[in-house]
């Protein structure tokens, strides 16, 4: 209970935070509609005695002494229209406000997250459950509070107006609302909980769904003929995920039928009860029109308190997800320390031991390491030897299990990771395609939004694609992909010369270059990398290549195996010493000679 006011409480501060404007507005519209049923049945009760002759003592009815009731039951009628016109679209404008609001939070929130949190299924059916239906439950909670509150002060104001009635309606109605109350919350957890069961067939769903619609695999969809196959697996996926729900608004219906039929018994009786009062003449036929109205009323402000309720209480159930989510923690350390940037003159590794969750062998082990500023470090070794893994744990993408990772003899774990990040510029094995223009995909990597197109230019010359954009009609302004209308497309090795670019681009003093040259012909490979010195400009870099001509010329190899370091040195020491570098480097180039 305590922890359900505090989502109430919570989600209205969110309210307040993102459409105060229109929160007012809300509640102001809600509270005078609240109150327009009172007016309503009062002016029934006065019109039928009226008409009737009965209050006028037994004259003869004359239309004009009705035409200002009929008129003011009218004005009624409309200013409560209005105000539900007016009322819907501040609702509508105030979800849309909610939805730009919590989408935000959830973007900043997840863009904070480890590395090591996007690669867990558990964090994405967080996410996937924070997200789900933020367009349309930000209004309906907004729309179930104002129904519950008009609900309840409608229902207590024809509580009221039923008071002289005599107390057995008052109490049928009590007694009406428990168990109505209880059905109602039980059926919005049975709802949550089966959808809660099937968010990762939901996510299957829609990935199958991404297969079968996404430009990336459509080539090989049609190639393959995989259309069928994989319409298969998403019928598959879709049903499974919306079958417990199916079932589970099956026994809601079931029950909220039970509860009808006791609803209708009721009013039967109250029409019995009323009927056998006026025809005693205890009431009046004007207090007979008036606790008709008013009972039929307060059994529809019932329905929608009770509704109100439960939709308030189902709400919360899925706010529960959103709020769990943005208040996961971290897995970084230092997340709270200043932004400092700090200087760069070594990194060391020290004794560096790092297994990925699940995984049984570990990526890393071990590692001893120190790259001194201005150095140039190649590191080759197999697949799957944990060259990238090394990468990501140097930029603090992870951390490590054991051993520590020092920044000038400072452990890394006490600095702040987004400020440490900016140390290094990479070049990832499988780097990104922004689909922006060409000049901002090589400047995101420095600040975006204050461009500098001399040293755009001169990083996309470095890069080997400066004379590509320029020729474009619209040079670097040009659109980049397929996803914009007139976007030019690339080849994937020019993507990749723009992702060097990007690189490039940024002032870090560390570049990473994760196999850069993988998908560039020989030429511009040779164009790019055959002078490390020129790429790097008195940088420090860590250069990952399977090609080892290219890394002949780096002031340290390290040759990873299994996670390990076999073996370190210059070229030619490692030639000399005839080890793995020796036989890997042989090999090769007699596959060229
Ligand atoms: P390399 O870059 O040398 O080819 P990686 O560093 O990418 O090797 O991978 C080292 C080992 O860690 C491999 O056995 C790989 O399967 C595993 N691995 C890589 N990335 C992940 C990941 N995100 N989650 C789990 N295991 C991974």
């Amino acid at each position: 209970m305590k922890q359900q006011r505090k989502i109430i409480s919570r989600s209205l501060r969110m309210l307040m935070k993102s459409s105060w404007k229109e929160t007012a507005v809300s509640l102001i519209i809600l509270t005078v509609r609240s109150f327009l049923p009172l007016v309503g049945v009062l002016l029934i009760r006065y019109y039928v005695d009226r008409i009737t002759g009965v209050t006028a003592g037994g004259e003869l009815p004359v239309i004009s002494a009705v035409t200002g009731l009929i008129a003011a039951m009218a004005a009624t009628l409309l200013v409560d229209d209005l105000l539900a016109s007016a009322g819907s679209y501040f609702t509508r404008k105030q979800s849309v406000r909610v939805e730009g609001h919590i989408s935000s939070l959830i973007h900043r929130h997840a863009t904070g997250m480890g590395l090591r949190f996007f690669e867990d299924p558990a964090f994405h059916d967080g996410m996937s459950r924070a997200a789900r239906d933020i367009s349309w439950r930000p209004a309906a909670m907004v729309a179930d509070i104002i129904l519950l509150v008009r609900g309840v002060i409608s229902f207590i104001v024809m509580g009221y107006v039923l008071r002289t009635f005599g107390i057995i309606p008052l109490a049928v109605l009590a007694l009406l609302f428990l168990p109505l109350l209880w059905i109602r919350y039980r059926n919005s957890s049975r709802i949550y909980k089966a959808r809660r069961s099937v968010t990762p067939l939901t996510r299957q769903a829609a990935y199958f769904s991404w297969l079968l619609t996404g430009e990336k695999p459509a080539r090989e969809v049609k190639l393959f003929g995989l259309g069928d196959y994989f319409e298969r697996l998403f019928r598959r996926s879709f049903d499974g995920s919306r079958a417990p729900e199916l079932e589970a608004v099956r026994k809601n219906t079931l029950l909220e039928s039970a509860a009808s039929l006791v609803k209708v018994a009721a009013f039967a009786g109250i029409l019995v009860y009323a009927s056998g009062a006026f025809i005693r003449s205890v009431i009046t036929a004007g207090e007979l029109a008036m606790y008709l109205v008013a009972f039929r009323q307060a059994l529809v402000y019932l329905r929608d308190a009770v509704s109100g309720y439960a939709g308030l209480a189902e709400n919360r159930l899925f706010l529960y997800d959103l709020f769990s989510f943005l208040d996961m923690k971290g897995d970084m350390s230092g997340d709270g320390m200043p932004p400092e940037s700090p200087d760069f003159s070594e990194i060391v590794a020290e004794n560096v031991t790092f297994t990925y969750p699940g995984a049984t062998e570990p990526a890393l082990a071990g590692i001893n390491l120190k790259i001194s500023r201005g150095e140039k470090i190649a590191v080759v070794g197999p697949n799957g030897s944990g060259k990238t893994t090394l990468v990501k744990l140097l930029c603090r993408l992870y951390d490590p299990d054991d051993g520590r990772i020092l920044l000038n003899g400072r452990d890394i774990a006490t600095l702040n990771p987004a400020a440490y990040r900016r140390l290094f510029s990479v070049v990832f094995q499988n780097f990104m395609l922004y689909y922006l223009s060409a000049g901002e995909n090589i400047r995101l990597s420095s600040d975006a939004e204050s461009s500098d197109p001399e040293r755009v230019r001169e990083a996309a010359a470095r890069a080997g694609i400066a004379s590509l954009l320029e020729s474009m009609p619209e040079g670097y302004d040009t659109m980049l992909g397929h996803h914009t209308e007139g976007g030019r497309e690339m080849s994937w090795g020019e993507w990749q010369k723009i992702a060097i670019a990007r690189a490039l681009y940024r002032r870090a003093p560390v570049l990473i270059l994760d196999e850069p040259s993988s998908s560039l012909d020989a030429d511009s490979e040779y164009e790019i990398f055959s002078d490390l010195g020129r790429i790097t400009d008195g940088r420090s870099c860590i250069f990952i290549s399977h090609r080892l001509s290219n890394v002949r010329e780096a002031d340290r190899i390290i040759v990873l195996d299994r996670g390990r370091i076999a073996e370190s040195g210059t070229h030619d020491e490692l030639m000399a010493a005839r080890g793995r570098y020796h036989e890997m480097y042989s090999r090769q180039k007699s596959m060229y000679r």
